[in-house]
């Protein structure tokens, strides 16, 4: 899959399944998949199902560096936000990544899906929550929500310049610890937030 993409440009196979595309970025049975996926309400603060071509996408954009996979996403995360009637001075922002876990990884995944919304929705996205916590390699995979909130308390604090609203993205969530302390933290240097995940665990 990897050397597919290496070969062929976007917009000639399929971001999802590698098949060929007809110059979009996903093949029509994808693209129908991915459509099923999607969550009704606005209310779920989530595009899309954590399942199927939703959950590959996100695999992509985290592990393969895949922009156009954040490209697809955010179609329907700022279809999600134009609901949600967001203020035209909103600045969209997204769950810092540990230093060392995006050295790793060579990008910061969550940068690449805000900066991809923020560019749908003609809004800026700028960096608003630092990393400070003392255990970056550490994933919250499996946990309970109350020890995913225990680990995150003290692990995100605010920049100093914050704008007043706030459209906070992130690619999946699971229990919600992470986006209800990173909001918490916003929210406390007296920004109005709304969160979106590309995806959700249902
Ligand atoms: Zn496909």
């Amino acid at each position: 899959m990897k050397l597919l993409r290496a070969l062929y440009p976007e917009r000639v196979i399929c971001v999802a399944c590698g098949r060929p595309s007809d110059g979009e970025f996903l093949c029509s049975k994808c693209e129908e998949e991915l459509a099923a996926l999607r969550l009704d309400s606005p209310g779920q603060h989530a595009a899309y199902h954590y399942d199927g071509v939703a959950k590959k996408l996100v695999h992509h954009l985290k592990y393969d560096c895949l922009t156009a996979s954040a490209t697809v996403l955010a179609r329907e995360i700022s279809r999600c936000a134009v609901q949600l009637h967001l203020s035209p001075d909103t600045v969209v922002t997204w769950v810092t990544m540990p230093d060392l876990r995006r050295k790793m990884r060579g990008i910061d995944h969550g940068r690449v899906l805000a900066q991809a919304v923020a560019l749908r929705l003609g809004l800026p996205a700028r960096q608003l929550l630092i990393r400070s916590g003392k255990h970056p390699l550490r994933t919250q995979r499996g946990s309970s929500k109350a020890k995913r909130l225990r680990n995150l308390v003290g692990m995100f604090s605010p920049v100093e310049e914050m704008p007043k609203y706030v459209l906070l993205v992130d690619d999946v969530t699971t229990t919600g610890a992470t986006m209800e302390t990173c909001c918490a933290c916003l929210r406390r240097a007296g920004a109005q937030v709304t969160h979106l995940a590309a995806t959700k665990v249902v």
